[in-house]
C-alpha cells in the first residue's frame, strides 16, 4: 500500500512517519483535481482549471477562523494554531525569521517507544495527580540524561530500574540524570509521579464554574504543545509511540481516550477506565475526556462509532452526527486506505478551544456544533465532521514532522471536506466552498501585504 505525494518542483518535505512508503508521482503539470482512488492519488489535467482554486485551499490561507466569524465553530484547532503561528512568528508583520529562515524539527536523541499515563482528576480542586511511564531507547549515542517537556508540574518522584543520580524540574523541563550511561539501542523506562493544577492543556467544566448541573467534565487539548502542562513527555510531533491512558473517575462518570478500551472496573465508588492506543501516534494527538457524558452509538462496518455530549445537550446529538458514517465511507473510497484506528468516537465538550480536534480515534468537538431539528435548514455539522474525520488519515496516520508543515494537515482536511460536499450537495456547492476558502486566502494575503507595507520605512514601498 502506498500513498502518493508530491514531486519537484514543489518537493514538499512532509515526512511519512507511519511506515507507509511514500512515493512521489505527482508532477506540477498534472495538477488537477485531487482524485484519490484506491491507493493512488491521481491528478487529471483536463480538470486543472476547474480545481485551480481548490489547490489554493491547500496553501496556508485557512482563513475561516478570522474571515468567517459566523463559521467559527467549524474551525479546527489546527487552523487556529496555524493562524496563531503566523501572528506569533511575525510573518504577517513582514519579519524574516532568525537564522537562514529555515525551520527544522527538533533533534531526537532518544526513540520513545511507549507512554503510559495513569491519573486521577479532582473536580473540586480542578487538579490532577498521576504517574507517567515512558519507555525509550537512545538512538545514536549513549546518554546519561534525558530532558522531558513538563510545564508547572509538581514532580514528586522519579523512578527507574536504572540508577538515577539526580533529577530536577524548572517549570519548563524535567531533567533526569542517570548514574551510568544508557547505551544506544538499550530500552529503559522511567516512571514519574506528579501533581498539577494545569493552566493549559487540561480543562475542567464544573457546576462551580457556572456550567449546567450534571454536566461536570474535563477535556484535554494537545495541539500544538499543550500536553506538557498536564503530563511530562516528548511534546513535539516528530516522534511516534504507542500509548495507554488510565483514569480514575467517580462512579457514574465516563472516561474516553485513544484506541480501544482494555478494561473498565468500579471499586468502592471509583471507576477506572483503561484505554490503549496500539498504533503509534504523536504526543499531541493523545486525548483524555472524562465526566458526565451521554452516548449515542453507531457502526461503520465493523468499526464502532459513538457520539458523546454533556447530558444537557444530548437531545441534539443525533442531528449533528448523522453524516459521520457516510463521511467515513466516502473517505475510505476516495483515499483508498481503510479507516486507520480501532474506533471512531466524537465527543462534544463545553467551551472547547476551537471547532474540533482530530485526536486519534477520538475527535473532540465544541458543543457549538450541535443543533436542534428546528434549525435544520440553517445549521449543519457535516463540514466540521468531514474535516475532522479526514484528519484521521491526514494529520493522524500521516503527521507533520514540524509545525511549519501543518498546512498539509489542514490543506488535505479542508480539501476533502469540499469533496464530500460535492458528494452530498453537488458540484456547485463544492465549487462555492472552494471559492469561499480561496477568498479567505486572498484576503489574508492582502492583509499580510498591507501589514508588511506598514512595517517598512517610508519611501520603500
Ligand atoms: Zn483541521
Amino acid at each position: 500500500m502506498s500513498i502518493l505525494f508530491w514531486e519537484s518542483p514543489f518537493a514538499l518535505p512532509w515526512e511519512n512517519l507511519t511506515g507507509f512508503p511514500v512515493t512521489s508521482t505527482i508532477r506540477a503539470f498534472d495538477w488537477g483535481p485531487m482524485v484519490c482512488r484506491r491507493n493512488v492519488v491521481v491528478m487529471k489535467l483536463p480538470k486543472f482549471f476547474r480545481h485551480l482554486i481548490g489547490l489554493l485551499v491547500l496553501f496556508p490561507g485557512l482563513g475561516l477562523a478570522i474571515d468567517h466569524h459566523q463559521l467559527g465553530w467549524e474551525t479546527c484547532a489546527s487552523k487556529r494554531h496555524f493562524w496563531g503561528m503566523q501572528t506569533n512568528s511575525g510573518q504577517l508583520k513582514g519579519e524574516v525569521p532568525p537564522g537562514n529562515g529555515r525551520q527544522y524539527a527538533r533533534d531526537r536523541v532518544v526513540d520513545v517507544r511507549h507512554v503510559k499515563i495513569d491519573f486521577t482528576p479532582d473536580f473540586k480542586r480542578r487538579s490532577i495527580s498521576g504517574n507517567v511511564m515512558i519507555r525509550f531507547s537512545p538512538i545514536a549515542e549513549a546518554i546519561d540524561e534525558i530532558s522531558l517537556d513538563a510545564v508547572d508540574l509538581d514532580i514528586k518522584k522519579v523512578e527507574s530500574a536504572r540508577k538515577i543520580k539526580t533529577w530536577d524540574n524548572d517549570d519548563k523541563k524535567l531533567l533526569i540524570v542517570f548514574s551510568d550511561k544508557v547505551k544506544a539501542g538499550e530500552v529503559i523506562e522511567v516512571s514519574i509521579s506528579y501533581e498539577a493544577q494545569p493552566e493549559d492543556g487540561l480543562y475542567f467544566r464544573t457546576r462551580e464554574m457556572g456550567y449546567p448541573k450534571g454536566d461536570d467534565h474535563f477535556w484535554t487539548q494537545g495541539e500544538p504543545e499543550k500536553h506538557r502542562y498536564w503530563f511530562p513527555g516528548y511534546d513535539y510531533p516528530n516522534e511516534r509511540f504507542t500509548s495507554e491512558v488510565i483514569c480514575h473517575v467517580p462512579e457514574g462518570m465516563t472516561f474516553l481516550s485513544n484506541g480501544r478500551l482494555v478494561n473498565e472496573e468500579t471499586v468502592e465508588g471509583v471507576t477506572t477506565f483503561h484505554w490503549k492506543q496500539e498504533k503509534e501516534h504523536v504526543n499531541y494527538l493523545i486525548s483524555a475526556v472524562g465526566g458526565h457524558l451521554e452516548k449515542l452509538e453507531g457502526r461503520h462496518g465493523s468499526l464502532p462509532l459513538a457520539f458523546y455530549t454533556p447530558p444537557s445537550e444530548f437531545a441534539e446529538a443525533r442531528n449533528s452526527f448523522r453524516d459521520t458514517e457516510k463521511i467515513l465511507s466516502f473517505l475510505e473510497k476516495e483515499i483508498g486506505v481503510p479507516f486507520p484506528w480501532a474506533k471512531y468516537y466524537s465527543v462534544c465538550v463545553s467551551d472547547f478551544v476551537a471547532g474540533g480536534m482530530e485526536n486519534t480515534s477520538i475527535t473532540t468537538l465544541t458543543t457549538g456544533t450541535l443543533f436542534s431539528s428546528d434549525t435544520e435548514n440553517l445549521r449543519s455539522s457535516f463540514r466540521l465532521n468531514a474535516h475532522e474525520a479526514t484528519h484521521q488519515w491526514f494529520g493522524d496516520l500521516l503527521t507533520c514532522k514540524d509545525w511549519s508543515q501543518l498546512w498539509l494537515n489542514e490543506g488535505f482536511a479542508t480539501y476533502f471536506t469540499h469533496l464530500y460536499e460535492e458528494e452530498k450537495n453537488g458540484t456547485d456547492e463544492m465549487l462555492y466552498g472552494l471559492y469561499r476558502d480561496a477568498g479567505g486566502f486572498g484576503q489574508q494575503g492582502r492583509k499580510a501585504h498591507r501589514m508588511a507595507r506598514l512595517q517598512r520605512p517610508h519611501g520603500t514601498i
